[in-house]
């Protein structure tokens, strides 16, 4: 029982380590061969060979794909914003260390040509 939550949550988590790359489509394409194999599996060596197996595996891979694709679909989170404390204008990759919108020092120990803010 627990084999089917963890096949999930290892195909989420692959999916959205790659979200919105190549990769996670990979994976969710994968998904599909593995788990007919796993139902395969399953009816002959338990000797099961009914309807009901089928449907609740299906939906089971269903479910998976569905939540997958909402992953995939989920954009990728934004690089963090490092505000100026006094204007509040982005410093991400600010080499100069100053500001350059109200020329505020930032970080004064920085050296010249290195950013000043490291995402
Ligand atoms: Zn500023």
């Amino acid at each position: 029982m627990y084999f089917f939550a963890l096949y999930a949550g290892i195909i989420w988590f692959g999916v959205n380590y790659f979200r919105r790359r190549w990769p996670a489509y990979v994976v969710l394409l994968v998904t599909i061969p593995v788990a007919l194999a796993g139902v395969q599996l399953i009816r002959t060596l338990l000797h099961i060979d009914n309807m009901i197996l089928s449907i609740v595996a299906t939906a089971y891979e269903a479910l998976i794909l569905m939540v997958g694709v909402m992953i995939v679909l989920v954009p990728r989170r934004p690089h963090a914003m490092q505000p100026c404390h006094r204007c509040r204008y982005d410093l991400v990759g600010n080499t100069s260390g100053t500001c350059p919108e109200c020329g505020r020092l930032i970080n004064p120990g920085v050296e010249p040509g290195r950013p000043a803010v490291v995402e």
